[in-house]
């Protein structure tokens, strides 16, 4: 298996979003894995774009059968990652870049040691609170709950290789890339992608 898997995770409201869409628009080598939820779509949202959207009882079919590589139950709502499209993409040499919490982080780092985990901070918690308000995606209940949550994913940063603190976004986003090239050129990674070079540059 050649390709690198990402685990990007974030408190809501952090970014993470935003940050992963500019990273995919110039990283064409890094592939998203569209995760299955039970949450309603957001205004704007597409089924299969953003998330399957499905049923509780499709989700927890799905979980019986063993079709998620991690599964977790984040906001009230289960969110999972497809095993069989995931495993086919990273077998074919393809980058994938995985958008969950840390407890579904902690479950891809036990089956895949080599995944790079990156984790996205707000500058402060002020402007936390500023951005889940700003999105105006969600109700006032629903936000207030996602900060008192946001706390808690934080707590896990100390769990990631990587952190990307999302003040100025462009700068972030250079943070982002800078981290997503870095972890590629580790030599586990250069050697799978690259055997015929190793092996023929130290040939007698
Ligand atoms: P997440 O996916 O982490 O929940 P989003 O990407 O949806 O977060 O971002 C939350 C809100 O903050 C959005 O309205 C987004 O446009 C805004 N935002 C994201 N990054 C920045 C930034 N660096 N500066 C200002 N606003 C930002
Ligand atoms: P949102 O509802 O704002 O899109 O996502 C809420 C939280 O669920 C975020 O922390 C996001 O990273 C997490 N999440 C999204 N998809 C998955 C997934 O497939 N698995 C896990 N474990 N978490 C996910």
């Amino acid at each position: 298996m050649s390709g690198t898997l990402f685990i990007v995770a974030a408190p809501s409201g952090a970014g993470k979003t935003t940050l992963v869409r500019l990273l995919l628009e110039q990283d064409r080598q890094v592939r998203l894995s569209v995760s299955y939820t039970t949450r309603a779509p957001r205004p704007g949202e597409e089924n299969g774009r953003e998330y399957h959207f499905v049923s509780v009882a499709d989700f927890l079919a799905m979980k019986e059968r063993g079709d998620f590589l991690e599964w977790a139950e984040v906001h009230g709502n289960y969110y999972g990652s497809s095993r069989v499209w995931i495993e086919s993409q990273m077998q074919s040499g393809q980058d994938m870049l995985l958008e969950i919490d840390w407890q579904g982080a902690a479950q891809v780092r036990r089956l895949f040691p080599a995944a790079v985990g990156i984790f996205i901070l707000p500058p402060s918690l002020a402007v936390l609170e500023k951005r889940l308000r700003g999105r105006g995606s969600d109700s006032a209940e629903v936000i207030m709950r996602r900060l008192a949550a946001a706390q808690d994913e934080m707590r896990h940063v100390g769990e990631f290789e990587y952190v990307i603190i999302n003040n100025e976004l462009q700068e972030a986003l250079g943070d982002l890339l800078a981290a997503v090239r870095a972890s590629r050129l580790r030599l586990a990674q250069q050697q799978a992608r690259h055997p015929e070079l190793f092996t023929t540059l130290f040939q007698e």
